[in-house]
């Protein structure tokens, strides 16, 4: 395992964590006062200065890319689909265009909340089948742009608005069902925040294995927990034993960035320098 206690050179920073404090530009500016060398951007965040400039703010500061965030939200009712696959295609574009390493799929729950528009539906098993489709559908796509998908299984909390995918177990029958080379096209996002309570993560870890894991999150688990969006603590601050799901998921060779991020009201209200500068100290302490 990678002694992380010395420097910070192994954290990547998800924008989302001080997207309140300021834009994409500020927070890559940000990023290189610290001496962060990587960061995964929001898509939104991306938009919001336009994507050309955005490259060029990530070029410019010489950062590599731990992610982007996000495509999916896959479950819509017929009327919304092509939109869905539209938007997706689009995400693929922008990954490329920033050089991302892979693109993080959220992949939906229902789909009134999944895409808003949609007729309202209670049918989970829809909403995996359809998940499943359209991942095979954008799985094409991907595999041609060179862009490699990773798959986020959430907390069970969000099955009905973020994502019906919620476990190791389920997230790796998906890409097994529809990557059975393990071609590097299709993986996992392992967020500790969403799986921490897992019985099986550490099983479901050693059989995702080095191919599988395309990307690892960290922040911590609050008691309580406030939001179920938006009260994810800082590490060090909760419940999840960070240090032990770090060394589990090194022991299958994942030597790539730790990426940071917490969605949170309570850091979102400080300073971005605070915020990063404590980032870097928990990094250090509690990664
Ligand atoms: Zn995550």
């Amino acid at each position: 395992m990678r002694d992380f206690s010395a420097d910070h050179r192994w954290l990547s920073l998800n924008t989302a964590t001080v997207r309140k404090q300021g834009n994409f530009v500020e927070i890559v500016d940000a990023c290189a006062r610290h001496g962060v060398r990587a960061v995964s951007p929001w898509r939104d965040q991306v938009a919001d200065v336009g994507l050309d400039r955005a490259v060029k703010a990530v070029k410019g500061a010489g950062l590599d890319l731990s992610g982007y965030c996000r495509g999916g939200m896959f479950v819509a009712d017929a009327g919304h689909r092509q939109e869905s696959r539209d938007d997706n295609r689009r995400a693929v574009d922008e990954a490329k265009a920033l050089g991302a390493p892979c693109l993080v799929l959220v992949v939906g729950g229902l789909p009134q909340f999944s895409r808003p528009g949609s007729a309202p539906s209670k049918n989970l098993a829809d909403a995996h089948r359809m998940v499943e489709e359209e991942i095979a559908y954008l799985l094409d796509y991907a595999r041609k742009a060179g862009m490699p998908l990773a798959l986020e299984p959430l907390h069970p909390m969000y099955a009905a608005d973020r994502a019906c995918v919620n476990t190791m177990r389920q997230a790796l029958d998906i890409c097994d069902r529809l990557d059975p080379a393990k071609s590097g096209a299709l993986g996992l996002a392992v967020d500790v925040y969403h799986v921490y309570w897992d019985f099986e993560l550490k099983a479901q870890i050693a059989r995702a294995g080095r191919e599988r894991i395309l990307a690892f999150h960290v922040c911590d688990w609050l008691v309580p927990t406030r939001d179920l969006l938006l009260d994810r603590g800082m590490m060090g601050d909760g419940v999840a034993d960070i240090p032990a799901i770090r060394a589990l998921v090194e022991a299958q060779g994942f030597n790539g960035y730790v990426e940071v991020e917490l969605l949170s009201n309570d850091w979102w209200s400080r300073p971005m320098d605070d915020v990063i500068t404590t980032c870097l100290a928990r990094f250090r302490s509690a990664v």
